[in-house]
């Protein structure tokens, strides 16, 4: 495992963190070694003191034990090299020389624009060959034309299959909960369709601001963050049909189909059935939140948006006539990821309404902070008379399991190394998904209009409301 960026925030946060776990519950091979890579100079000891410091910060106090953390580092060694200068490369070959058959992952965790002279740079010194694969992190290009530009950079030297563009949120495990839920169970693959649901909401909300990624966030936006990518993908596992196998291709062309049938938003489509938000100062707790343009590294007249709702269809037999609303925000309300399917009303109602606003059945998907199902259920009010009301069943997954909830990063770094890419984004899905989005950031850009300002620590701007009202529907977070 060779990590490009192996000093930086995300190696430190969650890759090193993720193959400790890994190495504590023996699931990697005994002779996997970890080559951290980063222009900073650091002898193989102190990058492992310092690797000691920041790991032990993100694995549970409970797990981190000396004699497990003593064997990992005995794993890791440390190369300085520069990846934009090409000569720096021999010592890298020289550093893998004697495991040169062994599978050799080279993760970027680098900034995009690195990618390119990386595997360009891999490629002319031979450590490029069948033995080798390559994990991207988003973002991948900013639209279709720059994302098509990278993968072409990074086509010439990997071929596909070798190619792993890694979207963590498919490595939740609430995530590939909902494909067990979906494709494991009989009772709800007769009701996942037009005929029974009424809508569907997918929230990806974020408690907290920009923090310091401003230089990067500025430029990107919640669309080109979050949309593209996470919310796109959820909605692919919430819509697909059922693959032949569960197997890479079979899952990924079932995605495919879904991104390809999601009907676009052009046009005047794009102020009716989108709303863009930044976040202004506000409160969260009694703490006072600053206002986007007042973040670090973020322009004062700012324009980006921090906050996306949109309403979108799929145009296929199963979902016609279906919304899927989707939406995204920092510095909102509440920290929480959760997927709703709303089903339509009985065909005919039975008993009395009890209270003014009697519920369908509803099945919440639950991804973050917890992850868990909640199913809605109608059940007769005790007592006299056959009012009815709301009751939910609710499956917490860490109650039910009682087992160390593994992170997305251990998953997918597993995945990797086992060659196995059904959680990972082909490059056929990444275009479409851009195909998609790139119209709805150009309608944005055409009509000059400013994000519409919701307060820090709020639910949104309230044009997100009306968004469903008009449909007499309301997110589930905002009912009365
Ligand atoms: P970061 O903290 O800025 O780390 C960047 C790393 O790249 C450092 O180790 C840096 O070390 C190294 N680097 C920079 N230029 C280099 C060069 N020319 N040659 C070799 N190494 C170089 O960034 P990050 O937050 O870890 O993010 C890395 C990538 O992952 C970005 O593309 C980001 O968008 C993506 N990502 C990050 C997160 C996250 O949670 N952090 C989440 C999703 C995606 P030196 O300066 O010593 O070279």
């Amino acid at each position: 495992m060779v990590v490009f960026g192996g000093t930086g925030d995300l190696a430190m946060r969650k890759l090193l963190p993720a193959l400790y776990y890994l190495h504590r519950d023996g699931h990697l091979h005994e002779g996997t070694r970890i080559y951290a890579l980063a222009r900073a100079q650091h002898s193989a000891e102190s990058y492992r003191k310092f690797a000691k410091r920041h790991v032990s910060q993100y694995v549970a106090r409970s797990d981190f034990e000396q004699s497990s953390w003593e064997s990992f580092a005995a794993r890791m060694d440390y190369l300085s090299l520069d990846v934009s200068q090409r000569v720096e490369f021999p010592k890298l070959t020289k550093l893998l020389k004697k495991d040169s058959e062994r599978v050799r992952v080279f993760y970027l965790a680098t900034l995009p624009s690195l990618f390119a002279p990386t595997v360009k740079h891999l490629a002319s010194v031979g450590l490029a060959d069948e033995y080798a694969r390559v994990v991207l992190e988003k973002p991948l290009g900013e639209s279709l034309l720059t994302a098509n530009q990278i993968n072409d950079q990074i086509g010439a030297v990997f071929d596909e299959s070798r190619v792993f563009r890694i979207d963590h949120y498919l490595g939740k495990e609430a995530v590939q909960n909902l494909l067990a839920l979906r494709f494991g169970n009989a009772l709800f693959e007769p009701l996942w369709r037009n005929a029974h649901i009424d809508h569907v909401q997918i929230s990806v909300l974020e408690s907290v601001g920009v923090e310091n990624r401003g230089d990067y966030y500025d430029r990107a936006g919640a669309m080109r963050d979050m949309v593209q990518n996470h919310l796109l993908q959820l909605l692919c596992l919430v819509a697909m049909e059922a693959p032949v196998h569960f197997e890479p291709e079979a899952v990924r062309n079932e995605k495919l189909k879904i991104l390809e049938a999601l009907r676009p938003i052009t046009g005047m489509d794009v102020q009716d059935r989108t709303v863009r938000g930044q976040y202004a100062a506000g409160e969260h707790a009694g703490e006072r939140l600053p206002a986007y343009y007042f973040e670090k590294r973020v322009d004062h007249d700012s324009n980006t948006e921090t906050f996306v709702a949109l309403k979108t269809e799929i145009d296929n037999w199963r979902w016609a006539g279906v919304p899927f609303y989707l939406r995204t925000g920092k510095s909102m309300a509440q920290r929480k990821s959760e997927i709703v399917i709303q089903f339509k009303p009985v065909p005919y109602r039975l008993f009395p309404r009890s209270g003014d606003n009697p519920e369908n059945n509803r099945l919440v998907i639950s991804l973050q902070p917890d992850e868990g199902i909640r199913l809605s259920l109608m059940a007769k009010s005790p007592g006299r008379g056959m009012g009815l009301q709301n009751v939910d069943l609710d499956l917490d997954f860490a109650d039910a399991f009682k087992r160390r909830r593994w992170d997305a990063y251990e998953r997918l770094l597993l995945d990797v190394i086992q060659g196995d890419a059904t959680l990972f984004m082909r490059r056929d899905e990444i275009e479409a998904a851009w195909r998609w989005v790139d119209p709805i950031i150009a309608g944005w850009q055409d009509c000059y209009r400013s994000p519409k300002r919701y307060p820090a620590g709020s639910w949104g701007p309230d044009a997100a409301d009306s968004l469903l009202e008009r449909q007499g529907h309301a997110w589930l977070d905002q009912r009365s």
